[in-house]
Formats: C-alpha cells, structure tokens, sequence
C-alpha cells in the first residue's frame, strides 16, 4: 500500500526558485511513489496580519505554479484548507490535550512574536496545534520537511501520541521525508531565498526580468576588484549553479579562483542557465492559466477527495472522544428556499 504523503503551504502567491528547489520539485518527484495530499493553508496565513483582497489571487497563483511545476491533480489532492472545515473541529479537539508549555516554546511562535509584536494572537500559539489537525486528519505517514521543520513535525507527532495514549490507536505518527535541497540561500547571499526578505527570484519571471535579478546577486564579499581570485565556495551565486549547471560548476570554480572571470560574467552564464531550465515550466504556466475556470475547479474537486477522508477520520475521532454525535444528528436536509 503507498504511503500517504500530506504537505501544506501558506498562500504566499507566485512562487521562487526557493520554493521550488527545496519543496515543489520535492513534490512532484514524491507523487511517483505516494499518494500525496497538497494543501493551500490559507488559514495558517491568518495567523499574522493578512490583507483579504490579496488571499485568493495568491491561492490561485500559488496553486497555478504548482500545476505548471509538475504536480498532477489527477494523481494527488491538490486543495485549499478552509474549503475542509472539519479541521478546525479537529484542531479544537488537540487544543484540549496539547499542554501551553510544549507550544510556548516552538522557536517559530517566538520568531513571530518578535516580528509581529502588537498581533500575538491565540492563533498563533496554537498554529502547531492546526498544523498537526491538517496532517492528522488525512491520517498521513509522511510529510516532506526542510531541515528548519523538523522540530514542528516531531511537536505534531507528540500531540498526535499523547491523543492515542488517551483515546486508543487512532492516528500514525508521521515522518519527517527531509527535502534534497533542505536549504536555497537568497539573492542577498546569506539568509534563506524568501519572498519577505525580497531576496528571491520568481518562477514566472520573465527571462529579462530573471536576468536582471540574478545581476544584482551578492558574491564572494573578498574579492573586490576583476582581478582579485575568488573564493567560490564563499559565493551564494556558485552554489546556485549546482541547481542549474552542475557540470559547468568545476568550469566556474576554476576559472574564478583565478580570476579569468569576472562575477558580471559569471551572473549572466548563470541566468542564462536558469532561463533555460525555467522556459518549460513558463510555457506550461501560461498555457494554464489561459484555461479559464482550470485552477478553481482543480479546487473544487481537491476538496470534495479530501472531504471524504476528513469525514471518516472525524467519525472516527468523536466517537472516540465521546462525542458522538452521530446517534443524535439530524439527516442532512436540502438547502434549498421552500417556496
Ligand atoms: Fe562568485 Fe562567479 Fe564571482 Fe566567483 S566569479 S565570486 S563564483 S560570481
């Protein structure tokens, strides 16, 4: 039986190289073998301050970069979280056994608390509360982390123990699937490629656009004349090439170390490289987004799929719990106006 794979990603619109090199390849590669749930969080993104005209286009966009990369909404769930509202019953019910102390000191709540001083909110302490209701609820084994998630995933398998221990066998403890590329450094040389940080490089860029980005790329800060040797191994730009040109890479390092390059040159080479790799996946993006009603109705069915599963395991869960409303509900009725 294949492993059910569960990711989520907050709606942070069109996506990076960072984005795609340390999770969306990751994501495709993973539907080969898995069967694989990949959901918009968009209630995650409520957590800090959110502005509404902005959330749909970024759901769509997200969504869109992740069809053109390669992610097959026949093969897996591809949905938006809200659009399953049965996790948040589920989040309320871990919110009762998950102690204070074990959230107070997610090192994320204390980075976001910091960030966002005047919105440390109740949502926010308990973000690993509903991350653990979005990969429980589809009762998956697997979820693919970057390095800097590990600590959230094994909090997830606490609650998700501790829920058992209680309650009976209920939920597999999921495993972390560490990503290839756990880490892409941003355009500023240092910190992580993100959007925020405005270090980043967008998959749907144009070539000139991709170009003028990666010219503006931090380098060995030692070498400060044409004619000083490089230290390749100290420059984020020559590590960007072992995603696009790995080959070329021990060309690049030979010919920087002594200084038969200039970084000018060596940034041109390497967006060239990245607008290369990048054209298919620009082509398909186009050719998508032009089909009207495509995105929402990949959606649409995401969430009818993933409904089905959420339903069956919150059966399960409040009968567990002793809520078991089931012997009391009223049959679903029509919606519809009685005229
Ligand atoms: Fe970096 Fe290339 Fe400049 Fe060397 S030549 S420091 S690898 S940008």
């Amino acid at each position: 039986m294949k492993q059910r794979v569960f990711s989520g990603a907050r709606p942070t619109g069109k996506q990076h190289l960072g984005n795609y090199l340390g999770a969306i390849q990751n994501y495709v590669k993973l539907q080969d073998e898995h069967e694989c749930i990949y959901c918009v969080v968009d209630i995650h993104a409520l957590t800090t301050p959110w502005n509404p005209n902005d959330l749909k286009d970024n759901i769509r966009e997200m969504v869109l970069d992740w069809l053109a990369a390669g992610i097959d909404p026949k093969r897996s769930i591809v949905f938006t979280q809200s659009h399953v509202p049965e996790v948040t019953q589920l989040h309320t019910l871990f919110s009762m056994i998950t102690p204070l102390g074990w959230l107070l000191r997610v090192p994320s709540f204390k980075e976001k608390a910091r960030q966002f001083p005047e919105n440390v909110n109740y949502g926010l302490v308990g973000y690993p509360v509903l991350m653990t209701a979005d990969i429980a609820l589809y009762k998956a084994t697997v979820v693919p982390v970057g390095e800097d998630q590990v600590a959230h995933l094994e909090l997830a398998r606490e609650i998700v123990r501790r829920f058992n221990q209680l309650f009976g066998a209920t939920f597999p403890e999921p495993q972390p699937r560490l990503t290839e590329y756990p880490m892409v450094v941003g355009l500023d040389g240092y910190r992580k490629m993100s959007k925020t940080l405005g270090n980043h490089i967008e998959l749907a860029a144009t070539p000139e656009e991709t170009r003028r980005r990666i010219l503006t790329a931090f380098t060995d800060p030692a070498r400060r004349l044409r004619s000083d040797p490089g230290h390749p191994e100290s420059c984020n730009v020559f590590h960007l090439y072992s995603f696009f040109d790995a080959v070329g890479q021990e060309a690049i390092a030979r010919d920087c170390r002594a200084a038969s390059i200039g970084c000018v040159g060596c940034k041109e080479l390497l967006a060239q490289k990245v607008n290369e790799a990048l054209a298919p996946f620009r082509e398909r993006r186009a050719e998508i987004a032009a089909r009207k009603g495509y995105v929402e109705d990949v959606l649409r069915d995401g969430a009818q799929r993933a409904e089905a599963i959420a339903r069956s395991t919150m059966e399960e869960v409040m009968e567990k719990v002793g809520l078991a409303w089931n012997e009391v509900k009223p049959p679903k009725v029509s919606s519809g106006v009685t005229k």
